[in-house]
């Protein structure tokens, strides 16, 4: 079957394609309610590339509103207070745990489940998944809920939809306190509630921002292409760790409804890893495979592995 034209069919799928105006419209979603795009909108522009997707677009055009535009850019002005505030070892590993968690609710969670569905979870696990991702500031993790009908069923998703705020906010209460407790009991770490706030929130929110912005740029500049998926995705090996997998991108564009996007054992692919050790534990199941024959024999591959 082919993995992308399945995929453009599904309801969730909106999602993805609603994503993809990409880098020239990364602040111009609709409404007034979110101040800032989902990251789905980033994380595939492999639909505004191909035809396919041409009719589903939100007609949003280039369009610049700058009061979406105005929170993304508080955060990172936010970042220069690591000026003020100082760094310590304690909250750089901090601002790395935290970017590293949230990168994987996006590529696992935002985008290989609530966008392609390429495993089930429970109920529960679902709304955990959210909760994560909603960490990753992004302001609504469902850009429309019309166009996502099979997750309107859940009055649970749609509440984290419409106060997606809060999560955000307990993360960088959260950052602060951790600082204020390390303060307290370790003061030799040298951090403080500020200096946490700053490291472990701001300035891993604005990488985990830039992170994902590389799929739909840089993933389609530089890089292999293994299959003619239309479109300029590109397989790049750097920007899929510092994605944690989404930077096989062309191999993504090629049979997107499968839960992996590293497509063979050197194809690093950590979010693969991970949902694959969720499995394990039983927290999520029916992963979908990608098809050796739609990997392999596919009329679109270019070239050999
Ligand atoms: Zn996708
Ligand atoms: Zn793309």
């Amino acid at each position: 079957m082919n993995g992308s034209r399945r995929c453009a069919t599904r309801a969730s799928e909106a999602m993805t394609d609603r994503c993809t105006h990409a880098a020239s419209s990364s602040g111009t979603p609709r409404g007034t309610a979110r101040l800032a795009p989902s990251l789905l909108r980033w994380i595939d522009s492999g639909a505004v590339t191909a035809p396919r997707h041409a009719a589903i677009g939100d007609g949003d055009g280039d369009r610049i509103d700058f009061a979406r535009i105005l929170p993304f850019v508080g955060m990172h002005l936010a970042c220069l207070f690591a000026f003020v505030v100082g760094v310590s070892p304690v909250a750089v590993l901090v601002a790395a745990i935290a970017y590293l968690v949230r990168m994987f609710a996006i590529t696992g969670f935002y985008h290989r489940y609530f966008s392609h569905r390429s495993f089930k979870t429970s109920r529960a696990g679902q709304f955990v998944f959210g909760v994560l991702g909603a960490a990753a500031v992004q302001r609504g993790f469902v850009p429309d809920l019309k166009r996502v009908r099979d997750l309107l069923q859940f009055p649970e998703l749609r509440w984290l939809d419409r106060f997606d705020i809060l999560v955000p906010l307990l993360l960088a209460v959260g950052m602060f306190g951790l600082g204020v407790l390390l303060q307290d009991v370790a003061p030799h770490l040298g951090t403080n509630g500020w200096q946490m706030l700053i490291w472990g929130f701001f300035i891993s929110t604005v990488a985990c921002y830039h992170g994902t912005y590389t799929i739909n740029s840089l993933s389609h500049v530089f890089g292999r292409q293994r299959y003619r998926t239309g479109d300029s995705s590109r397989n790049n090996w750097l920007l899929a760790l510092v994605t944690l997998g989404e930077g096989w991108h062309n191999n993504h564009h090629h049979y997107p409804s499968a839960v992996r996007q590293g497509f063979y054992w050197w194809e690093v692919d950590i979010t693969f890893y991970l949902l694959k050790l969720l499995s394990w534990l039983g927290i999520i199941w029916d992963l979908k495979p990608v098809p050796v024959a739609a990997r392999d024999r596919s009329p679109r591959r270019i070239h050999g592995p």
